[in-house]
C-alpha cells in the first residue's frame, strides 16, 4: 500500500528538514517552521516572520496549512467546560471539548469524521462514517482551543467522535507530534486513547511502547451481552479482549482502563459488578464507570443515583480501583456527536428551504 501525502503540519521535524532542504531552502529553517506550526500555533505562512519572503510565497503555494475552522462554541454556565464545534477544509464537522479540572486543562479530541463501530448507545455513530482525520486535524483541535481559551492545555483523550485505531498511523503520527520536545511537548502520560477494541491495533499498539493510557470500552462482562451493545464484539471475544490487555501490560508497563456505560437493566446488575470485579482483576485495570448520557434516538436508560453506588461499592469491596466518571458541562448538550448532527441537521434543513 502506497502512504499517504501528509501536509505539511503532519510532518515530523526530520520530514520537515527533508522536505525544506528538497526545495532547495537550508535545513534550518525546518526548526522555526516547526516552532510556528506547533508551539505558537500560528495558521499562516504570513506570520512567519524570520521567513524570507520567496520562501513564504512559494510554501503558501505549495503547502497549505490545514486548520480547524471554530463554528460554534458552548461554554457551560456550570463548571466552565466548552464545547467546540469545528470546520475542515472539506466542510466536514468534527466536535472537541475543553474541561479545567484541579489538575490542568485537558482537550477531548475526534479522531474520524463520523465512525463506523455502530454502538448502539453513541450518537456519533448514528451517521455512519465519513473520513480519518490527518493528524494535523487532530492537533489542530487541541492548537484551536489554546489559541481560543489562552490556557495550557496539559491533558489530551482522545474520546471524541471516531475510532482511533480504525485510524491507527494518523492517531499515532499525532501522539508524537502532540508529544515531541520541540512541539507542544505534552507529556505523554497525560495522553489517553479510547478503543472499542480492535484486538490486533491494540497488539500493534502495545508493541510501539508509548507511554500514553489505553482505555477499553468494554461496557459488558459476556459476550452474549457485549454483542447486543457493540458490533465489535462480533469479531473479537473478551477473552481475546483480555489477552491483548495482558499483552499491552506486559509490552508497556502500564494498566488498562475499563470504561463501562451504565446502562439500566442492561449491564448494572450487582452479578454484572462481580463479574467485571473478576475481569478487571484478571488484568489489574482500573475501572472508570460512565452513567450511560441517554440519546433520543434509542431508548436507552440511565441508573438511578442509588443503583450506580451500589455498582461502584461492588467493585470496591473487590478491591477494584474504580472511579465514576465526572460529568462536566451538562448544561450544553448531551452526548458526544449531538452538535455535529444538529449542525448537519440545520444545514440540510437550509439547503431544502433555498
Ligand atoms: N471509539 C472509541 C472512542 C470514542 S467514545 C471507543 O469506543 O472507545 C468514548 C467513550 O464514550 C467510549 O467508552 C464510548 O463507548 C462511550 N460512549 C459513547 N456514547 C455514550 C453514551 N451515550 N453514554 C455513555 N457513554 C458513551
Amino acid at each position: 500500500m502506497c502512504e499517504e501525502v501528509m501536509d505539511i503540519k503532519s510532518l515530523t521535524e526530520e520530514e520537515l528538514k527533508n522536505l525544506i532542504t528538497d526545495e532547495g531552502f537550508p535545513g534550518f529553517r525546518a526548526k522555526q517552521i516547526y516552532d510556528w506550526l506547533h508551539v505558537k500555533l500560528v495558521r499562516d505562512y504570513d506570520a512567519m516572520l524570520n521567513l524570507p519572503s520567496s520562501m513564504r510565497e512559494s510554501f503558501r503555494e505549495k503547502y497549505p496549512i490545514t486548520v480547524v475552522k471554530q463554528v460554534r462554541v458552548q461554554e457551560s454556565k456550570l463548571d466552565g467546560t466548552r464545547k467546540y464545534l469545528f470546520e475542515l477544509s472539506d466542510g466536514n464537522y468534527v466536535e472537541s471539548v475543553f474541561m479545567r479540572y484541579k489538575h490542568g486543562n485537558s482537550v477531548c479530541i475526534s479522531s474520524q469524521v463520523g465512525c463506523k463501530m455502530g454502538c448502539r448507545f453513541c450518537a456519533s455513530t448514528l451517521d455512519g462514517w465519513e473520513r480519518n482525520l490527518l493528524p494535523s486535524e487532530m492537533l489542530d483541535q487541541i492548537y484551536a482551543i489554546t489559541l481560543d481559551t489562552k490556557e495550557r492545555v496539559s491533558n489530551v483523550v482522545v474520546m471524541g467522535t471516531g475510532e482511533p485505531m480504525d485510524n491507527y498511523d494518523n492517531f499515532v503520527r499525532f501522539y508524537k507530534l502532540l508529544t515531541s520536545e520541540n512541539g507542544l511537548n505534552i507529556s505523554g502520560r497525560n495522553v489517553t486513547v479510547s478503543t472499542c477494541g480492535l484486538v490486533p491495533m491494540m497488539r500493534k499498539l502495545a508493541d510501539e511502547k508509548l507511554s500514553l493510557t489505553l482505555a477499553l470500552s468494554l461496557h459488558a462482562v459476556s459476550d452474549e451481552k457485549r454483542r447486543t451493545l457493540m458490533p465489535i464484539a462480533n469479531t473479537y471475544s473478551i477473552d481475546e479482549l483480555m489477552d491483548a490487555c495482558q499483552y499491552y501490560f506486559e509490552k508497556t508497563g502500564r494498566r488498562i482502563t475499563f470504561e463501562y456505560s451504565l446502562v439500566a437493566g442492561v449491564n448494572d446488575s450487582i452479578e454484572d459488578a462481580k463479574q467485571l470485579s473478576a475481569l478487571a482483576g484478571r488484568v489489574g485495570a482500573h475501572v472508570n464507570l460512565i452513567p450511560v448520557n441517554p440519546i433520543k434516538e434509542r431508548d436507552y436508560e440511565r441508573g438511578s443515583a442509588k443503583a450506580i453506588a451500589a455498582f461502584k461499592n461492588k467493585l470496591e469491596k473487590n478491591a477494584i480501583n474504580v472511579t465514576i466518571r465526572r460529568e462536566m458541562g451538562q448544561d450544553i448538550d448531551g452526548a458526544c456527536g449531538q452538535l455535529r448532527r444538529r449542525q448537519m441537521l440545520e444545514k440540510s434543513n437550509d439547503i431544502e428551504r433555498k
